[in-house]
């Protein structure tokens, strides 16, 4: 069917073009073994944006949704020697899992793991961050983006991840809270005159879904 295609094409690039990792395979193996669900980027994604943040040579990077830190490893990966990431986390099983993950690869002296409701953490956070990835609950995402915006500069780039939703952003009367707060958030992307932005949809490992990807504008 449609969806083993996507998952074997998502094969099949990650086998060319990301190919296999020590540390990003024992964090995902790490976080089954320790039950935390398989929602996390997938390689192709997460390689996606350790490019995006190399691309614009990102020194500090927030992520706002750790799970058990393998997209913050991707991106982690992509920051210079004196670079620095915080990464936000409701769960603290997922919190301590994502710091064994980091430290396993590394990458621990780079990432601050703060554990708690995001919405907590961000006022206690100075920015700017040179790039954000957005990707908790998503009821929350108006607020996220919100806070990415105040914590950015211009020439920051927020993404948000999880906007396409199997195409269920189609449906205004929906009642997935997750849904409505994504077409909110879609909704304040496309009258901010502080970005400018675009939303790509994605079909792959993880099903049909995509990503916004706002740059912040000069002044
Ligand atoms: N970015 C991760 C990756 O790709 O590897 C996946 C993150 S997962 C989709 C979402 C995470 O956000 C979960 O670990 C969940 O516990 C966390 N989360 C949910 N609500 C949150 C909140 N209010 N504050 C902080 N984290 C939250």
């Amino acid at each position: 069917d449609e969806q083993e295609r996507w998952s074997a094409v998502d094969d099949y690039i990650s086998g060319l073009l990301v190919g296999p990792d020590p540390a990003l395979d024992s964090a995902l193996e790490a976080n089954a073994r320790a039950g935390l669900p398989a929602i996390d980027v997938s390689p192709a994604q997460g390689k996606l944006l350790h490019l995006l943040a190399r691309a614009i040579g990102a020194r500090s990077i927030l992520e706002i949704g750790t799970l058990g830190g393998y997209s913050t490893i991707w991106l982690a990966g992509a920051l210079p020697a004196e670079g620095r990431l915080v990464t936000l986390e409701r769960s603290p099983v997922h919190a301590k899992v994502a710091r064994e993950n980091i430290d396993r690869a590394g990458l621990g002296e780079f990432v601050e793991v703060r554990e708690g409701p995001a919405l907590e953490s961000l006022p206690q956070l100075s920015g700017p961050f040179d790039f954000v990835f957005v990707d908790a609950d998503k009821p929350s995402n108006p607020e996220y983006f919100q806070w990415a915006l105040r914590l950015s500069r211009p020439g920051s780039v927020i993404v948000v991840d999880n906007v396409i939703r199997g195409g269920r952003v189609l449906e205004s009367d929906s009642d997935d809270a997750a849904v409505q707060g994504t077409r909110r958030f879609t909704e304040m992307l496309a009258t901010e005159p502080r970005v400018s932005a675009t939303e790509i949809q994605t079909v792959g490992s993880k099903g049909h879904d995509g990503f916004a990807l706002a740059v912040v504008l000069d002044g």
